[in-house]
């Protein structure tokens, strides 16, 4: 179906005009870019019509799924905007156990459709971020060690390519553009509707526990030597913060830097023993337990990094803790650690290390623990310490790093995506990359620069 240029852009937005500011705004607060036009799809057609109008004006394209991106990808100036906020359906098949949903949808879309049926697919942690991003750089959270990352359930696709065509994309059609699309985030198109394959979900029984900064060390200690040996039911996550002042938070912690940890344990029963196994020589000071449904927890996060504020996140993968760079944290969290900012840590492994390294594009496996330290501010007076503090702690923690970071946790630069994949695999996206995009229209991401692979021909 093709559709007339004129048509597609008359939900448009020109710069002056009411709504426009608005719709250029994005979740961090530090982003302010002024699109050339702010196309405001519906559907495939409008994307691909918004396209070759893009085209034909010369202009650079920019996509914009649900506008969480940490470096702000989703905008620049004088492009034309593909503002995908008005696709945001989602339909599911409970035999089947699949999901349709469109290329604008957040993931409290996605939950909301799938969880009255007892099912859901692997997401982030914050209900409020995109499906698009986040799927298409990997997608992970809570159920990312017990069945994988969000791109390994992504099944088919419908994507609208540079050249203004719409393609169905799925295992037997077009192969080599699903493996770009799972991980090599969105360099090859425009998906206006993911299909993705859903699990099982159940009650969860959740435990948040917090320990003063004087025992963070003998914490991080208990949590790395145990990971390894914890089924995957088992999900437990680290993050330095100040504490809230919660009834089960001594009162002395309040607004302290404190590291905080999530345990969430998916199975029927066994949570409590294996979280007071886990801390047996380590008890926190103090801590919260509940069961609740797999829907409450995926909301949990709301709101803890709120749309409009100056974000600076950074991460890496660590490939072990050991005591200097558990020092490392908790300097950065004594020296620095503002009101609203975090240093977030997770270990994947489980499902995640599973999957074949080649059968999808997203990197690094075999990385243990990923880091993050994201800094949160309101006054622009603050951007050079928020920058510097978070820059700083994944430079220091240099020595223990492994290869490549993740994708939707970096900020762009001009060999970012170079460093994320590493070589080999960076050669087969760019020669994706070169069937699918030549002129490098979708740049508005970690760009894929498109060169072929010069001895292996024309990918399928
Ligand atoms: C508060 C918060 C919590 C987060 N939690 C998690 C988490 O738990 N797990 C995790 O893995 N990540 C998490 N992230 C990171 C998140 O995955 C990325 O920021 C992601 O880029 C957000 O996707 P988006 O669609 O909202 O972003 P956007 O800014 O809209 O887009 C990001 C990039 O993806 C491209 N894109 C988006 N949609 C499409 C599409 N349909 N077709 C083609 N390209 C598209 C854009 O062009 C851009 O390059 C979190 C981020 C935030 C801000």
């Amino acid at each position: 179906m093709s559709r007339p240029v004129e048509e597609a852009l008359r939900a448009a937005l020109w710069p002056g005009d009411p709504g426009y500011d608005e719709a250029r705004r994005v979740w961090n607060g530090m982003i302010d870019r002024r699109p050339a036009v702010i196309a405001r799809c519906s559907d495939a057609a409008d994307v691909a019509a918004a396209v070759r109008y893009a085209t034909a004006a010369g202009l650079a394209v920019t996509v914009r799924g649900g506008g969480h991106n940490v470096a702000g990808l989703a905008l620049a100036d004088d492009a034309l905007l593909i503002d995908l906020s008005p696709m945001r359906s989602v339909e599911v098949d409970p035999v089947r156990r699949l999901a349709v949903a469109g290329g604008g949808a957040l993931l409290a879309d996605l939950d909301g459709a799938t969880t009255p049926h007892g099912l859901a697919c692997p997401v982030g942690v914050v209900s409020e971020t995109g499906l698009g991003g986040l799927a298409l750089g990997g997608g992970y959270g809570w159920l990312a060690r017990k069945w994988g990352l969000t791109c390994d359930h992504l099944t088919a696709a419908e994507v609208v390519l540079a050249d203004g065509s719409t393609v169905r994309v799925s295992e037997d059609d077009r192969p080599e553009l699903l493996w770009g699309l799972r991980g090599g985030g969105g360099n090859f198109g425009v998906v206006t509707e993911f299909t993705l394959r859903l699990r099982p979900v159940d009650e969860v029984w959740v435990r948040s526990a917090v320990y003063p900064v004087e025992q963070a060390g003998d914490a991080l200690r208990a949590y790395r030597d145990a990971m390894p040996s914890q089924p995957d039911d088992l999900q437990l996550v680290g993050a330095f913060k100040r504490a809230p002042a919660a009834d089960w938070i001594p009162a002395r912690l309040h607004g302290q830097p404190v590291l905080a940890f999530t345990t969430v344990w998916l199975g029927a029963e066994g949570g409590p023993q294996a979280a007071a196994e886990l801390f047996a020589d380590c008890p926190p000071a103090g801590s919260f337990e509940r069961v609740m449904p797999f829907a409450e927890l995926q909301a949990m996060g709301d709101g803890s990094e709120p749309a409009g504020r100056r974000y600076y996140t950074t991460s890496g993968y660590l490939a072990d803790l050991p005591a200097d760079a558990v020092d490392v944290l908790v300097r950065y969290a004594v020296d620095g650690l503002t009101r609203y900012s975090t240093i977030d840590l997770g270990y994947f492994r489980g499902a995640v290390a599973r999957v074949d390294d080649d059968a999808t594009a997203f990197p690094s496996r075999d990385a243990s623990f990923i880091c993050s330290a994201s800094a949160a501010w309101d006054d622009p007076a603050g951007d050079e310490h928020g920058r510097g503090w978070a820059g700083g702690l994944l430079r220091d923690l240099g020595p223990w790093r492994s290869e490549g970071s993740y994708v939707n946790y970096t900020q762009r630069s001009g060999r970012s995506a170079a460093e994320v994949y590493g070589a080999h695999r960076y050669a087969r996206l760019a020669a994706l990359k070169a069937e699918v995009d030549p002129a490098n229209m979708f740049r508005g991401n970690h760009n894929i620069a498109p060169r072929p692979l010069a001895s292996e021909g024309r990918l399928r």
